[in-house]
């Protein structure tokens, strides 16, 4: 009996892709497209990165849809002017979103205030603009309901690897967001975590490598790399996993996410 090969179609939600080198980007985009994930959102981090992330979006155009933001670590480098130039590369990347941004309490510096007035400003920036944000949240969800009491969010926003309680999604939902989810979540110690994404609105989630960082357990790594870096082509072993987790077909998971990423960036 022949065999119908069903070909799956990722979309890579979150990752960094311009942390690898210029280099690097066409091998590992052809592996990214050869294992499925036709898309990737590939998030700045600081002015540092801005332009290594629009040459990725101009050489890769079907394949890369760029995040123009600052990173809560990277909240005290700002350069004078900085919204303005942020500003203008979003208008020269119509299809860009805003991020990464947010809060991370986890770390000692920056501290939560000079973050804010940064992730402040990125949240108002998005929402003029009508463009989707991604926010980076660890251990600051009061402070993330303040800044979105202060600044309201565009309808859509990810939150990119998830890492609250149910308790938070369910405060976030009405609000417009959306969850990304890793490979990190099939460690074992985050099963409180993956807990939560299944009992998350399916219309809702997201699935992202974060790569190169959140490498997946070694089930989920078809794409090795030395110093233990997470592979973007790993996102589709990375989405076979998280589907069997979430109980759902590998190939539901995979149109179900594809579509989600659409409706939440806009395009
Ligand atoms: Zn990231």
């Amino acid at each position: 009996m022949a065999s119908v090969a069903v070909r799956m179609k990722w979309i890579d939600c979150h990752n960094h892709l311009q942390f690898f080198g210029a280099g690097a980007a066409e091998s590992m985009v052809a592996a990214m497209v050869a294992a499925g994930v036709v898309r990737a959102v590939v998030n700045a981090t600081g002015e540092g990165d801005w332009e290594a992330v629009a040459a990725l979006a101009a050489a890769y155009p079907e394949r890369i849809v760029p995040a123009f933001g600052i990173h809560p670590w990277q909240a005290q480098e700002v350069a004078d002017r900085w919204q303005e130039r942020l500003r203008e590369l979003l208008g020269r990347f119509p299809q860009a979103s805003v991020g990464e941004c947010g809060l991370d309490r986890r770390v000692a510096a920056p501290g939560v205030a000079v973050q804010g007035s940064v992730f402040l400003v990125q949240l108002r920036m998005a929402r003029e603009l009508r463009r989707a944000v991604t926010i980076h949240c660890v251990k600051a969800w009061g402070r993330l309901f303040e800044a979105l009491a202060v600044e309201a969010p565009p309808p859509r926003f990810l939150l990119h690897a998830f890492g609250g309680s149910l308790e938070t999604a369910r405060r976030l939902l009405p609000l417009g967001a959306c969850f990304s989810c890793s490979g990190h979540l099939l460690q074992p110690r985050q099963a409180a975590v993956l807990e939560v994404f299944r009992r998350l609105p399916r219309e809702r989630i997201l699935v992202e490598t974060d790569a190169p960082e959140m490498l997946p357990p070694p089930e989920q790594v078809s794409h090795p790399l030395p110093e233990n870096r997470n592979h973007p082509a790993n996102l589709s072993a990375i989405g076979a996993g998280l589907a069997r987790a979430l109980g759902m077909s590998v190939g539901e998971f995979a149109e179900l996410t594809s579509n989600n990423a659409r409706e939440c960036f806009g395009w």
